[in-house]
């Protein structure tokens, strides 16, 4: 039976990437892959908005925040971690894992970080150091995202790189790497980019080459300079996701037939219809508007009733796989993936099932009432 999978990740795959997954292998060493690994490399970079080096590591998500920690640091070095979430926190343990000292600072779940506390503590930082500030992009556990240009602004001469968790934002939402000067953005395959897990990408700007220099933890698979030199031969260090990567080439031809701005603005309709829907039918959302993210939204259930019971019968009854809460939000609040490969029916079908869902459950939902309001955003946006 047809499933909807509504997560934050993994992402339905289109069609014609399906396809491009089941390609014949090919060597690695020879002149098809430098041809591959040089298409997709551009490919990226143009979602990227960079001329800054992209590497291709073949990890998911994680792999890459690692790679952004023990690149770029050393052990003792001074680091703040802002964090709004499970995925802020993970950014900063990666960072403590390897010896830097963390300035850790805890938003609620469910805001953005605070600008105005950052330029206290960089202004605070008379002898300038912090050598990096960590921050997600878009907080996954939350439906939140932080704006990255601001920040920018903000650390303005201070020496400290900005290094980026972008998993679930890139490709979903607007990032001008280089003309707002980030430093390093990680990102991986199975959110906006449309492919099965399996790889991650690392953009590294020209003062983090030079942080690269001095950096002394240690470092192997995750060698960001190997990488780079490998890839001026057309090659990787290590044996790479092959099937990815032919999967990657047919997605990123997506965002170039469509273009960033069309795909920008549709993550953001098919956000405004999810918060529409579920608004209406009573329920109140984690993120407030002004932090909405385009790629997940996190709704609370209803007082009095279990997130994961919502989530089952999604699930068992209507084929809709919906993300639950993480940590602290565990069975408090359910999570509407809305990015990638996903259409507006797809979103109406989910509010659907919630409707029928809540109200077999007993809340005091009104049939039509959430799917109403969704239609309404649609027809608006014609
Ligand atoms: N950061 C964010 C913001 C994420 O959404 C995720 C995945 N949900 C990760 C990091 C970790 O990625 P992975 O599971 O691919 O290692």
């Amino acid at each position: 039976e047809k499933e909807y999978l509504m997560l934050p990740g993994p992402t339905p795959v289109p069609p014609r990437v399906l396809r491009a997954l089941s390609e014949p292998l090919m060597n690695h060493r020879g002149p098809s892959f430098k041809v591959l690994i040089e298409e997709v490399t551009e490919g990226v970079k143009y979602v990227y908005q960079t001329k800054n080096d992209v590497l291709i590591l073949p990890s998911s998500g994680t792999g890459g925040m690692e790679a952004a920690i023990v690149n770029f640091l050393s052990p003792g070095d001074k680091v703040l971690a802002l964090s709004i979430g499970a995925f802020g926190d993970r950014f900063a343990t990666i960072a403590q894992t390897y010896g830097c000292i963390v300035d850790k600072v805890d938003f609620e779940w469910g805001t953005a970080v605070d600008m105005n506390l950052v330029k206290e503590k960089l202004d605070a930082d008379k002898k300038q150091e912090y050598k990096a500030i960590l921050i997600t992009h878009n907080e996954t556990s939350t439906g939140v995202c932080n704006d990255l240009q601001a920040l920018s602004k903000i650390r303005g001469d201070h020496p400290a790189l900005i290094l980026v968790d972008s998993v679930s934002g890139l490709g979903v939402m607007d990032v001008k790497t280089d003309e707002w000067g980030i430093d390093v953005i990680v990102t991986a395959a199975q959110k906006g980019f449309m492919i099965p897990p399996g790889v991650c990408f690392v953009s590294v700007s020209p003062r983090a080459w030079a942080a690269y220099e001095q950096s002394k933890c240690p470092k192997f698979y995750w060698d960001l300079g190997s990488a780079k030199k490998f890839l001026e031969k057309g090659q990787t260090p290590v044996t790479p996701a092959l099937p990815q990567l032919t999967g990657l080439r047919e997605a990123l031809k997506i965002f170039t037939e469509k273009g960033l701005d069309y795909v920008f603005a549709k993550q953001l309709y098919l956000r405004d219809i999810t918060r529409a829907g579920a608004r209406a039918l009573g329920l109140k959302l984690l993120a407030d508007d002004s932090c909405a993210s385009a790629a997940v939204t996190a709704v609370w259930a209803p007082e009095g009733f279990e997130a994961k019971a919502i989530n089952k019968k999604m699930r068992e009854e209507y084929n809709v796989v919906l993300a639950g809460g993480q940590k602290k939000l565990e069975n408090k609040i359910f999570r509407i993936g809305h990015l990638g490969y996903v259409q507006h029916l797809d979103i109406l079908a989910t509010i659907g099932a919630l409707e029928m869902t809540l109200k077999e459950l007993g809340a005091p939902v009104e049939l039509g009432q959430g799917v109403k309001a969704a239609q309404e955003v649609i027809m608006s946006r014609k």
